[in-house]
Parts: C-alpha cells; sequence; structure tokens
C-alpha cells in the first residue's frame, strides 16, 4: 500500500519536479487530461505573444524570411525527430493527424500496388478507422480495410496486405503495442508498417529509425503541449522518400514552390509531404513547448509516468474497492502507456462531478473514465488527492445529482 507520505518523499526526489513551474497550471485543479490537450508552457504564450508583437504586426510579410516562418515545420519536425528516435530529415510538422494519415495510407498503398488490404484494429481512434475506409473508397474492388481485435493481427498480416496501419497506445485503455516485434513481422510479411504515436510521443522513448518503422503520425496538442489544434506531425523513413508520391500534392510540397511552376515537381526529401501554407500562430507553440519536452529524458518521463500509474492503481485498488469500478487498462505497466482507464456503469455523471470538484479527466463512451498521466509537469501527491476526491464523490454518492447528469458536445 502507498501512502500519502510515500507520494510526498516521491515529489521530493522527483528529477523532473522542476519542470512543472515551465507550465501554467490553473490554482485548485488536478488536471489528469494532458493526454488529451497538454497544459500551456509560460514559453509558449511568451512566443505567441512576440510573434503577434513583433513579426506579424510589425514585420509583415517579410516574417517568413527573417523571422524564419519559411523554415518553421522542418525545423520544429526535427525537435520532434529527436523525441521520437527517428534520423535527421525523417519528421516534419504538417496539417493533422487526420489529413497525415491520408497521405501516408494512401503513399503506402501506391507502393504496393499489387495488394489490396489495409490492416487496422476494431478498437483503433475512429478517425484512424475512417481515413483507412476512404482511402479504400478511393480503389473501389481494387482495396479494402481488414479491421481486427487486437490478438488477431498477427494473424490477419498476409501476402495481400499492402500497410498495417496500427496505433502505438490504444487512446481508450491505455494498452500499447510492441513496435519492434509487430513493424518486424509486418516487414516479414512484405507490408509497410505506419504507427499512430498520438498517445506515446511525449510521454515515453520511442525508437522509430531502430525499429525500422516506415510511416508514423501523432498529434502536437496532446504530451507535446502545442496547444489546442497545435499541427500534427508525420515520419516516413529515409529508405522511402525518392518513392514517395503524396496523393496531396500541395505547393509547399513542390520542389522550388516560389519558382510558380505550372507542374508539379515533388521535393526530394520529407518536404514533399506539405501541403499548403503552414499555421504560423500555432506551429510557433508548438516550437517552444517542445523545448520543455527536449529538457527532460525520456526515460525518466516513462518512470515518472509508470510511478504514477502504479500509485493511481493501487490507491484505487485499497480505497474505492466497494464502489463498482473495474481497471480497463492492463494491470502490467510495461503494457500500457502513460494512462489509466476505470470502468463504471454511470462513467459520465461520476467524470462531470469530479470535474466539478477540480480534478479534470475525461470520460470515453460508453463506461470509461480516463486518467493521463502527464509526468513534464503532474506531481505525485496529486495522484493521490484525485483518489481521495474520487472517493469522496462515491462516498455520499453526490454525482447523482442532476447537474452531473446532463451530456456536452465534447467528451
Ligand atoms: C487524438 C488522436 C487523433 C486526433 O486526430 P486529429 O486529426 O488531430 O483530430 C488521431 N488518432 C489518435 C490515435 C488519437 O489519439
Amino acid at each position: 500500500m502507498i501512502s500519502r507520505s510515500d507520494l510526498a518523499a516521491l515529489d521530493a526526489r522527483d528529477p523532473l519536479a522542476p519542470l512543472r513551474d515551465r507550465f501554467v497550471l490553473p490554482p485548485g485543479i488536478i488536471y489528469l487530461d494532458g493526454n488529451s490537450l497538454g497544459a500551456m508552457p509560460r514559453a509558449a504564450a511568451e512566443r505567441v505573444r512576440r510573434t503577434l508583437d513583433h513579426d506579424w504586426s510589425q514585420a509583415l510579410i517579410k516574417s517568413w524570411n527573417s523571422a524564419g516562418w519559411i523554415g518553421l515545420p522542418i525545423r520544429v519536425g526535427e525537435k520532434i525527430g529527436r523525441l521520437i528516435g527517428a534520423r535527421s530529415g525523417e519528421t516534419l510538422v504538417a496539417d493533422s493527424t487526420s489529413i497525415n494519415l491520408f497521405k501516408l495510407l494512401t503513399s503506402a498503398c501506391r507502393l504496393r500496388p499489387d495488394r489490396t488490404v489495409i490492416v487496422s484494429e476494431i478498437d483503433n481512434f475512429p478517425t484512424d478507422l475512417y481515413i483507412a475506409e476512404g482511402v479504400a473508397s478511393l480503389f473501389p474492388g481494387k482495396l479494402e480495410l481488414r479491421c481486427v481485435r487486437s490478438d488477431e493481427i498477427e494473424a490477419a498480416i498476409d501476402e495481400q496486405v499492402a500497410v498495417v496501419s496500427l496505433s502505438h497506445v490504444n487512446y481508450r485503455s491505455g494498452a500499447l503495442h510492441d513496435m519492434a516485434r509487430v513493424t518486424r513481422l509486418a516487414h516479414q510479411r512484405g507490408a509497410l508498417m505506419l504507427w499512430d504515436l498520438a498517445h506515446s510521443a511525449g510521454a515515453m522513448p520511442l525508437q522509430l529509425a531502430a525499429c525500422d518503422v516506415d510511416f508514423a503520425v501523432g498529434c502536437g496538442y496532446k504530451y507535446f503541449n502545442g496547444g489546442p489544434g497545435a499541427p500534427a506531425f508525420i515520419y516516413v523513413a529515409q529508405r522511402l522518400h525518392a518513392q514517395l508520391a503524396t496523393p496531396l500534392s500541395g505547393w509547399f510540397g513542390h520542389a522550388q514552390p516560389f519558382a510558380f511552376d505550372p507542374r508539379y515537381q515533388p521535393a526530394a526529401g520529407i518536404e514533399r509531404m506539405l501541403v499548403g501554407t503552414p499555421p504560423i500562430l500555432s506551429l510557433v507553440a508548438l516550437d517552444a513547448a517542445l523545448d520543455v519536452s527536449l529538457e527532460a529524458s525520456l526515460e525518466q518521463l516513462r518512470a515518472k509516468s509508470i510511478a504514477m500509474g502504479e500509485a493511481f492503481v493501487t490507491l484505487v485498488e485499497h480505497e474505492l474497492t466497494s464502489f463498482g469500478f473495474t481497471l480497463a487498462s492492463p494491470r502490467d505497466a510495461a503494457q500500457r502507456g502513460s494512462q489509466i482507464c476505470l470502468r463504471h456503469e454511470h462513467a459520465w455523471p461520476i467524470t462531470q462531478a469530479l470535474i466539478a470538484h477540480g480534478v479534470i479527466g475525461d470520460f470515453r463512451a460508453p463506461d470509461i473514465l480516463r486518467f493521463g498521466f502527464a509526468p513534464l509537469y503532474l506531481r505525485y501527491a496529486e495522484i493521490g488527492a484525485a483518489v481521495h476526491i474520487l472517493g469522496l464523490i462515491m462516498a455520499d454518492g453526490r454525482w447523482r445529482a442532476d447537474c452531473y447528469q446532463t451530456p456536452s458536445t465534447v467528451t
């Protein structure tokens, strides 16, 4: 059993503790949703303000050159590349995760023209499945989406498969796939491998180059703290760049955008995955936010995230046994990402009551309470306090109040 003083001791010797100060965290709030929208780094806000006050308002269009706006997708991509184990020149920042999935899945299928199947997981994040469906619909009768359960993936990868598209960490349960193993298997069967890193990038060490991963995507606004709607990242192994034919052949992916050539000529490297004018205000926020992640050791981040998850599960098991929660995440910390999910038939009103009492987690239909542990800025003591507050809400049944029953658009 872990005590409140054990948690205080963990905070006292946490090597990441000084980084909390880099974030604006509202008083009285325990924020367990950094896996969905990361907290705001002070440096990101300052950088946006400077961009507004100087680069946009004063220097105007000159800033594309003088403030280096034009190079931001690559420069910010390089920072992310260091955090996901990519080689230099393999990562850039552009568009959204959904759009990047479309670009990569279509490119992957074009690289395997004799193959007819995209493999994914039934429990994958819906946009990953919807986009794959959309890609398949562009090749009627020639391409289909094969969605299987997690334990059926290996058997589903046969010689018909062009690309295997999986989320590294499941958005709901937090279950973690073995990246090296699944990638190797896909390659042995002649398929390409795409990983969606939305719930792992920024929370654990990743080795995309060492695992020989072909493609990856991920979000800028989750553990990278780039702000609401921050642009996403896109990774392509160097060995594929020259053959890569993106379906969204926009002018920013042209070899010479400012030659205004009427014919499309793709850029030589990963730049060909760019489409149009990048969102500079969002990019500068993400650029500044990533400097905080780069200060941390990814091994220390992973160790803290595991310790926090363990503390949370242990406390729930000891303090909340009588309230009907079951663990919906793997019990073994090595098998999960940086989040814990509890299942409860009244998950929605309980989540609303928790938020009203200052503990922000989220609800995932139909019956999941999801708690993300962002190791850059959370304290161990907050994990203890969150479980304590959950216990209070359950003990007197206050989650049953009418005000917690109303559904909202964003959960
Ligand atoms: C959050 C998330 C997304 C979000 O995609 P957007 O295009 O940014 O809306 C996609 N895939 C997974 C696995 C996610 O967790």
